[in-house]
């Protein structure tokens, strides 16, 4: 079933994380989409009770779009280190803990690589991954799925970007996602390439 195109009107973005929001504005804003934010809505956050990334999106757009009657969008995504059998993966707000301090995720994936190898986190193979799903409030829902492959790095490097940006290199590229400036990680990044497909699909 081909997809549904977006309807014009408001977009509601289905996130409280405001890096993710601040990309997916940037990502939206040649469109002239007008955008407001489940945290601006006051809008409650679901729990994440799915076991893919999949299965979190469309959770939680579609409980924005029922709750707010706007078509909603989400992304759910995550870091996948390889020899960590794809962890954090789904669970990867959850290693920040409840303040959210992703200084204390890098930590635990650089801790969790040491048990596994010499040094730990630099060189090991990683990716990211970001699916989008837009549903509206009848329900109905199209999704996207994008990635970026890169090894990790250690220490961290950068202050830009947001979660676990500083310690990921891209493949081919000197500087990490926290290094580079925003235009140069969304020319690549996992959410991008979501994004093209979303937009070819839905917004063009
Ligand atoms: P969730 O999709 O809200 O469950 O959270 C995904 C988590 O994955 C974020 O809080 C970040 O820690 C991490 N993540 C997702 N995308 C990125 C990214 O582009 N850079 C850095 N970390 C990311």
């Amino acid at each position: 079933m081909p997809a549904r195109r977006f309807p014009g009107g408001r977009l509601l973005v289905a996130s409280h994380n405001e890096g993710k929001v601040r990309e997916i504005r940037e990502l939206l804003a040649p469109f002239g989409v007008e955008t407001i934010s489940a945290g601006e809505l006051r809008l409650p956050e679901p729990e994440e009770t799915g076991s893919t990334f999949l299965a979190n999106a469309e959770l939680k757009a579609r409980a924005a779009a029922l709750a707010s009657g706007l078509p909603a969008l989400a992304d759910d995504s995550g870091l996948a280190v390889d020899e960590l059998g794809g962890d954090p993966g789904i669970y990867s707000a959850r290693w920040a803990g409840p303040r959210k301090d992703f200084r204390i995720a890098m930590e635990k994936v650089q801790a969790a690589l040491m048990a596994r190898r010499a040094g730990g986190a630099p060189g090991a193979r990683a990716h990211f991954v970001s699916v989008l799903s837009l549903c509206h409030p009848d329900g109905h829902c199209d999704s996207f799925e994008g990635f970026v492959h890169g090894s990790l790095v250690w220490p961290p490097r950068g202050g830009r970007g947001f979660g676990y940006d500083p310690m990921f290199l891209p493949d081919g590229r000197d500087l990490t996602f926290g290094e580079m400036a925003p235009e140069e990680k969304h020319a690549i990044s996992h959410r991008a390439e979501a994004f093209r497909q979303l937009v070819r699909a839905c917004f063009a």
